[in-house]
């Protein structure tokens, strides 16, 4: 059900823009108000306890969620139960999950290059060789005919972020990447990460790595019980928070 609402025009470089969005799972009000504008190469980290409604609102983002009220626009178009507009939107975002849910009976390649040949129709060889640009980047060409199961946990994650970029998204929306990993292998995809954020990539990154955060984000946004509590630039979001939800979960992960 969608309110009719009067909504600002959305300036054309914004990429995500979320205006009022609110979403229940049943009598549970997960998502309330929120309002999110994610501008063209702006990289955004999001953070709060567990339960806070962080990776519902990611999911909202490319539809894996349906929101209630509100409105969500990604790449110029409005998400609603249009499933064309759920389509162009999902062309547009890249999304990387805490498990790399990449398919197993498939190789490193060919977990690549599907989305390519099947929702663009790309022809096999110009997404293979795509695909393989990607890898490079995420340093794993060499795995390219492997198994997933065949990879460590961070080669893996690097492998998902590599899917991501074959369909050249837009925007690259992460949702803690890097807890499912062991201690050892989350640099090695922080560092991807850090290199596809210099490239320009816009980015919108559930993560508690807050060295990550200081290091790339443009703004840091504290989430907790279904709310944006506060944002602000990486330095005064550490250096002073505002709210003393904020203080005492900064005290918690630091
Ligand atoms: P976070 O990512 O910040 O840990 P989530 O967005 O996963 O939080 O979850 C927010 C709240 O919504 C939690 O209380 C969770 O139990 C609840 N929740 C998440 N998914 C569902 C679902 N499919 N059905 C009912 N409740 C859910
Ligand atoms: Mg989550």
């Amino acid at each position: 059900m969608y309110t009719k609402t009067v909504y600002q025009s959305v300036p054309e470089d914004s990429v995500i823009r979320l205006q009022k969005v609110n979403k229940w799972y049943g009598e549970f009000h997960v998502l309330k108000d929120i309002d999110l504008e994610v501008k063209k190469g702006e990289k955004i980290v999001i953070c709060g306890p567990s339960g806070s409604g962080k990776s519902t609102m990611i999911r909202c983002i490319n539809h894996l969620e349906a929101h209630q009220r509100g409105q969500i626009k990604v790449a110029g178009t409005e998400l609603t139960e249009d499933l064309k507009n759920i389509e162009l939107v999902r062309r547009e975002v890249g999304m990387c999950f805490q498990h790399f849910n990449l398919f197993p009976h498939l190789t490193v390649l060919q977990n690549c290059t599907l989305a390519p040949i099947w929702v663009k129709k790309m022809p096999q060889q110009e997404a293979e060789a795509l695909a393989m640009e990607y890898l490079k980047r995420v340093r794993i060409a060499d795995q390219a005919h492997k198994f997933p199961g065949q990879l460590s946990g961070g080669q893996q994650q690097r492998v998902a972020i590599a899917r991501s970029l074959t369909m050249q998204p837009q925007v690259m929306l992460f949702d803690e990447p890097t807890s499912a990993l062991d201690p050892e292998m989350v640099r090695e995809v922080l560092d991807v990460m850090v290199e596809l954020a210099a490239e320009g990539m816009t980015m919108l990154c559930v993560t508690h790595e807050m060295g990550f955060a200081r290091e790339v984000a443009d703004r840091v946004i504290f989430m907790d019980a279904g709310e944006i509590i506060e944002e602000n630039a990486p330095e005064a979001f550490f250096s002073h928070p505002q709210f003393d939800r904020t203080q005492a979960f900064l005290q918690q992960i630091i």
